[in-house]
């Protein structure tokens, strides 16, 4: 096809770069690109936005807030206000999910417009190192940034058949609440999942075959999200594999290399996501791969000078932040500009059930790995002692690891709404800073923040809300 109409804006080749995916990666590429001057073509097979905007954060965001008004609906009166939850209307929850995404695609689409970089609509492969093909026109550029993004992975032997086994690509499609789901995945997007179903009333069991839920987590943030589910009454088997999976009248019939079995309506598969690689003519231009995944330099260069690669198709943490980060950086770096690497460490991760799982730097875990068992020191500092956290009734914790004698380089927290501190968190570890430094800081009461506040109080070694 050629260039789009709807955010065509049309300038024709050669380009200074040429950009294959329109996605979170791809589209901050070319934004950043365009306005440094540069001529732009960015190369887009289904919606402009890609995973992020139309199957993944932001349709997925929705459902969580829709499932956090039915869960104060539902408990209202332990606030002291009586209302009544009369049940989830599946159609207007996504009326309301696909407005927001509708909006935010409009906007995209005119942002794109608007810094005339070329649209092209149409399926694309890497034919030179300078070069992407559609549909038999050739786009050439000084440059060729890969943004193919990924997909939902299943198991060997499970297939995906798209309604009683499906991926987050259908689960965000429902038009009915099911009754009973199996989540195979204890990962950020299981959880979220299961968090949305419990809270529109389905009976949920996630299975991980991995010692605990979000297991890249710090240790005490997994068990703590254990603790919360469990009192949800969102059921849980870990530790656990896999091992088949049967149709049912009712649904499907889940086994366990354990030998157990659990029925249910829905089987949603969240063991993860691959690359999107094959046959877009990335090795026949002698691009590195490694697992499906493009191999790129700190700068997101692969071994083909003229390409980069960003965003889930290479193997970084595959987050939608990350791949505007990395599309900016190579934008950046194309335009003669030298932009410093990516800290992976020092970006946030959250995870958006109820309650929110939120961290930025190293684990405890992976602190004594790097600095010994005595070379670090942790605090935990107690929802239970933030006024904020107790008005809203969540419990949870903000958790410090520091190098001894040194800096912040871990923050963990959990609890309704800590997804919001993240950023404070983020700038305290990419600041470097030691206790002290953020102790003399003034926090605002009654926040959230303030347990952030307080936290390096305490291990500053003068806690206020804390006993010493
Ligand atoms: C359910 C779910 C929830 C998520 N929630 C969050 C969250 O809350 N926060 C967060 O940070 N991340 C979240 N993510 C992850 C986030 O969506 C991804 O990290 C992000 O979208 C990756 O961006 P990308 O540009 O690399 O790839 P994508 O967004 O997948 O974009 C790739 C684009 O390339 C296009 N494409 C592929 N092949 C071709 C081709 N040959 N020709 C032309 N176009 C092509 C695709 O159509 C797609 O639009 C979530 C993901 C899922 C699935």
């Amino acid at each position: 096809m050629a260039d789009s109409a709807g955010t065509q804006s049309g300038q024709n080749g050669p380009f200074d770069v040429v950009i294959l995916g329109g996605g979170s990666g791809g589209y901050a590429c070319a934004l950043r690109a365009a306005q440094l001057g540069m001529k732009v073509a960015l190369v887009e097979k289904g919606e402009l936005g890609g995973t992020c905007l139309h199957r993944g954060c932001i349709p997925t965001k929705a459902l969580l807030h829709a499932a956090e008004v039915a869960d104060s609906s539902r408990e209202s009166e332990q606030f002291g206000v009586r209302t009544s939850f009369e049940g989830i209307d599946m159609p207007a929850v996504n009326a309301y999910k696909d407005g927001v995404v509708a909006r935010l695609y409009k906007g995209l689409q005119g942002l794109v417009k608007s810094r005339k970089i070329t649209f092209v609509e149409g399926m694309g492969r890497l034919v030179s190192p300078t070069a992407v093909e559609v549909d038999g026109r050739r786009y050439e550029g000084k440059h060729v940034v890969l943004a193919t993004g990924s997909y939902a992975k299943s198991l060997p032997g499970l297939d995906i058949d798209g309604s009683q086994v499906i991926t987050s690509d259908q689960a965000l499609k429902l038009d009915r609440v099911p009754a009973s789901v199996v989540v195979l995945g204890g990962g950020v997007i299981g959880c979220e999942f299961a968090s949305v179903w419990k809270s529109f009333g389905a009976e949920v069991t996630i299975v991980e075959a991995l010692p605990h839920l979000v297991p890249l987590e710090d240790e005490q943030s997994s068990k703590m999200l254990e603790r919360a589910f469990r009192k949800r009454k969102i059921a849980f088997e870990l530790g656990a594999r896999f091992s088949g999976v049967e149709k049912t009248e009712g649904g499907v019939k889940v086994s366990l290399e354990n030998g157990k079995t659990i029925e249910a309506e829905l089987l949603l598969v969240a063991v993860g996501r691959g690359p999107t690689s094959q046959e877009l003519g990335y090795e026949q231009v002698g691009v590195e791969m490694e697992r499906g995944f493009v191999k790129v330099d700190e700068h997101c260069q692969t071994n083909v000078p003229t390409i980069s690669a960003v965003g889930d198709l290479i193997p970084t943490l595959q987050l939608a932040h990350v791949g505007f980060g990395e599309g900016i950086m190579v934008a950046e770096r194309l335009g003669g500009l030298e932009p410093a690497p990516i800290d992976y460490d020092g970006v946030p991760r959250v995870t958006y059930s109820e309650p929110e799982v939120a961290s930025v730097g190293i684990t405890e875990s992976r602190a004594k790995e790097k600095y010994g068992d005595d070379g670090i020191e942790t605090l935990t500092y107690d929802l239970a002692g933030n006024g904020k956290s107790q008005i809203l009734k969540t419990a949870g914790f903000v958790k410090l690891v520091r190098q001894k004698d040194g800096p912040v380089v871990g923050i963990h927290m959990v609890g309704s709404r800590v997804g919001e501190l993240v950023a404070e968190a983020q700038l305290i570890y990419g600041w470097e800073a030691y206790p002290d430094d953020v102790a003399s800081l003034v926090h605002a009461h009654p926040t959230q923040t303030e347990a952030v506040g307080e936290a390096h109080l305490a291990l500053a070694g003068k806690p206020l809300h804390a006993h010493g």
